[in-house]
């Protein structure tokens, strides 16, 4: 999702981080310990489905599904009526006395805990729920809740707990746990049906992550029972969908049929496969030329629109769309009726390994209402050529939507081959502005469609390395130079301002205020900014190409994230994620004195925020020539708060500045410089 963080203007005094020379030099600071896994991780380690190198372990496993989902779209009722046919394979090495299903609609049902503002509809209506075609019937806990006790007992445990539960379904909140006849054993399959219907709200999930504009689109996604992800680290994860923090989806392939009435445009999540059965013959014509176009093909104008020139017209009734998609996440789809469409193609690289370009299609979808719109395809053709060519990883999927959600969507929403933005009419919008978010919703498929980290708990390992990542191809777009960590204008003023929240919080667990945000979106990409600068840019992008490639397709936590890091730089990085990810310490660091003798200039560096980064110093001289030195970070490590620089005796030092390249976030940058004129 694309945040908005608002400067806090004014707000540039420092509070809480007053002149504190004195009580540096005599205060013993922290020293950061090294990162401890928790024990389900450790245990992950022990098992070898982890390592501490940071990739996956030889055991490592993961569950599959092969969902067939179908979707009848009632417009007049803003109702979607679902059946789905789930084939849920256990790959992992326990045998499964119950599985669980999402159901995120419920959300919008009475009486749900929530961390946001919803529209009540009622939620999710499950009407029929089979497990290898027997009928389960619904149930409730005596006890506790078995979302519950599966976050807290081992599934090897569970069986006492099972005993007293009678076969069938349990919708809980947004969970829905299936206590099944007979457990799933490990290596095994089953197959689950279920029907369900359900109100779509106008802004759900909560508030514009789907939903319906009834003068033309309904955006429907979080709309099937979908597995929830049993993994090797925590087993079910089960957090519930509270409304702010996001999605943790397991991969699998689908096969969907959407079913709507003629004159409804539908694309979806995977490959039209029958675009000759629901398109009328000129408009498939440009959709297939689109395929092996390098300019864009307007698919459907609006013109075409309003001489009703868009589906297929004919006695037979609603239309059936069929799309496949194979190892993504989740699915949706957009169904519009007055959107306009263009399509052209934008090479990826080369994906198939033959030598030659692959390309996928971009398509884009607006309304004449949203003008920004009109150079959409462009921007998003220059997000996936150029994300396939900085993450080193091809875009992979066949192709790239972004549909126009003016009424539902204000920022941008993200899902696999989808992206839901707004119109982009409010006051200041610009191109600019649709560009940027058009290139962090695209940054979404590489994290966390492709690396398919866990948002629910750890925003940061997808927002961060997004931001980081839709960072640099605003650069690119713009011919400007690329980001450093001293610009990160908003995380320095609430870092200042002593209003932050660990990063490695649970993402719905921050403080009120920009916590949230700056721990989840700002900081993280700063903090990828920071570590190129430390590691150099060459180094750190082949180990940040290495973090995507290890890991797609597959769930890494925060600790491999971290092992990986710190194993392919050769050095502990320990102190780096400590500081910046579990603490909210900062950077501050000053020239105090610079004092001139017989022998050379004494130059005294000190340290007075809580972080250990090395100090990187431009020496000037008299006769005009400059020196680099650097204060390793290993002289703070044990606590020291000051290092000493000397330059030998020679042409007089004039001027003295910590990090030029402003590539380190530090909080203040008045005490960075020493210069003879305005100095004793
Ligand atoms: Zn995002």
């Amino acid at each position: 999702m694309q945040q908005i963080i608002r400067l806090l203007a004014g707000l540039t005094l420092l509070v809480g981080f007053g002149p504190s020379t004195a009580l540096a030099q005599t205060t013993e600071r922290p020293i950061p310990y090294p990162v401890v896994p928790p024990a389900d991780f450790q245990a992950a380690v022990q098992n070898g489905t982890r390592t501490t190198t940071g990739e996956p372990g030889p055991n490592y496993w993961q569950q599959w599904t092969d969902y067939t989902l179908r979707a009848r779209l009632l417009p007049e009722e803003k109702r979607i009526e679902g059946s789905a046919r789930l084939l849920y394979h256990n790959n992992s090495p326990d045998d499964l006395p119950i599985v669980v299903l999402q159901l995120i609609q419920n959300l919008h049902a009475e009486g749900m805990a929530r961390n946001r503002q919803a529209e009540i509809t009622g939620g999710i209506e499950i009407e029929r729920v089979t497990v290898a075609d027997s009928l389960l019937t619904a149930s409730h806990s005596q006890g506790p809740l078995i979302s519950q006790v599966l976050a807290f007992v081992p599934v090897d445990r569970l069986s006492m707990f099972v005993g007293r539960l009678d076969p069938g379904y349990y919708v809980e909140g947004t969970t829905m746990p299936l206590v099944l006849p007979t457990p799933l054993a490990s290596g095994d399959s089953i197959e689950i049906e279920v029907d369900w219907s359900f109100t779509v709200p106008q802004r759900g999930a909560p508030s514009g992550r789907m939903g319906w504009n009834a003068d033309n689109l309904f955006h429907i996604a979080y709309w099937y029972p979908q597995m929830a992800v049993y993994d090797d680290v925590v087993g079910w994860q089960i957090d519930q969908f509270l409304g702010n923090a996001e999605f943790y989806m397991g991969y699998g392939s689908y096969d969907l049929t959407v079913e709507a009435p003629q004159g409804w445009m539908i694309m979806a999540t995977g490959e039209l496969m029958n675009a000759e059965d629901v398109l009328q013959p000129n408009v498939l014509e440009r959709y297939r030329r689109a395929h092996g176009s390098d300019e864009v093909v307007h698919v459907l104008t609006a013109e075409d629109i309003a001489a009703g020139m868009a589906t297929k017209v004919s006695e037979a009734g609603p239309l059936n769309w069929r799309f496949h998609a194979d190892t993504v996440r989740d699915v949706v789809f957009s169904a519009m009726r007055k959107s306009q469409w263009d399509a052209v193609r934008t090479p990826v690289g080369d994906l198939d390994g033959d030598g030659t370009t692959d390309y996928t299609l971009i398509n884009s979808f607006w309304r004449a209402e949203a003008p920004l719109w009109v150079k959409e395809w462009d921007y998003a053709r220059h997000s996936i050529a150029y994300l396939s060519k900085w993450t080193g990883f091809p875009y992979p999927w066949p192709h790239m939507t972004s549909v126009e959600g003016g009424g539902i969507e204000g920022g941008g929403m993200e899902y696999p081959m989808m992206t839901l933005m707004g119109d982009y009419t409010f006051p200041n919008a610009s191109e600019r502005a649709l560009y940027g978010v058009t290139s962090h919703e695209l940054a979404h498929m590489w994290v966390p469609m492709i690396v398919g980290t866990d948002e629910r708990r750890y925003s940061w390992m997808d927002e961060g390395t997004t931001s980081f990542n839709g960072g640099y191809a605003s650069a690119d777009y713009y011919g400007q130079p690329t980001p450093v960590a001293g610009n990160s204008m908003g995380y320095l003023q609430v870092a200042r301002m002593g209003a932050e929240g660990e990063i490695m919080r649970l993402s719905d667990f921050h403080y009120p205020g920009p916590a949230y945000g700056i721990a989840s979106y700002e900081k993280p990409a700063m903090l990828l900014n920071t570590l190129r600068a430390l590691l150099g840019t060459d180094r750190f992008d082949a180990i940040y190409q290495d973090y995507i490639r290890t890991w797609a397709y597959k769930h890494p936590k925060p600790w491999d994230f971290f092992n990986l890091f710190s194993t392919a730089s050769g050095q502990n990085l320990d102190w780096f994620w400590r500081s910046w990810y579990y603490e909210i310490w900062t950077l501050d660091q000053a020239v105090a004195s610079v004092t001139a003798g017989d022998g050379g200039t004494t130059i005294v560096i000190e340290n007075h925020g809580w972080v250990p980064m090395p100090a990187r110093v431009s020496i000037t001289l008299e006769n005009g020539e400059t020196l680099q030195d650097e204060v390793p970070v290993e002289a703070w490590l044990r606590g020291a708060t000051r290092a000493e620089i000397s330059v030998p005796a020679g042409s007089p030092v004039v001027r003295v500045e910590i990090d030029p390249g402003q590539v380190f976030p530090d909080i203040d940058r008045d005490n960075n410089v020493w210069e003879i004129d305005s100095n004793d």
